[in-house]
């Protein structure tokens, strides 16, 4: 296991940034309370993975797809779901067995009986001011 603790915004963001070299497709689930910088952490994931489209928070929508060269960026955010049978219809299951697509979950502890056993995991935590301590393999 990996602890960070990053000072300020930016710093998260690279974080993001750097996984995105290496990440050639699968489930990355982010863990933590809000706030704690997990869409911050997709904004610099996604800019690695060279979206120049400004990150917005998927909330209201629960998932947004972003068009990379020669596959899907699927941000998603369970915040407001109730349960699992909240994001069918949504396609998910079949998103996340898509090995070619990436698909980064806030909140992904909403439906945790859907998430496929092989995936990344990644835990944020809000320390104080601008201090985040993120937790990963
Ligand atoms: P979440 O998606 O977990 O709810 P956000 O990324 O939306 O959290 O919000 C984190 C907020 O905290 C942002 O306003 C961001 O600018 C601020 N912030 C301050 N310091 C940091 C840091 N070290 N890492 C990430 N975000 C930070
Ligand atoms: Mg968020």
């Amino acid at each position: 296991m990996k602890k960070i603790i990053t000072t300020n915004f930016e710093e998260t963001q690279q974080l993001g940034f750097d996984l995105a070299k290496s990440l050639k497709g699968g489930v990355v689930c982010l863990y933590g309370d809000l706030g704690s910088g997990k869409t911050t952490f997709v904004q610099g994931l996604a800019r690695g993975l060279g979206i120049e489209k400004r990150i917005i928070s998927p909330t209201f929508i629960i998932m947004r797809t972003y068009e990379i060269e020669d596959k899907n960026f699927y941000h998603v955010d369970l915040y407001r779901i109730e349960n699992e049978k909240d994001v069918e219809g949504l396609g998910l299951l079949e998103i996340m067995k898509d090995d070619a697509s990436i698909v980064v979950i806030e909140w992904p502890e909403k439906i945790e009986n859907l998430l496929p056993e092989k995936r990344k995991d990644i835990f944020f935590k809000y320390l104080d001011g601008d201090r985040r301590e993120i937790v990963f393999e």
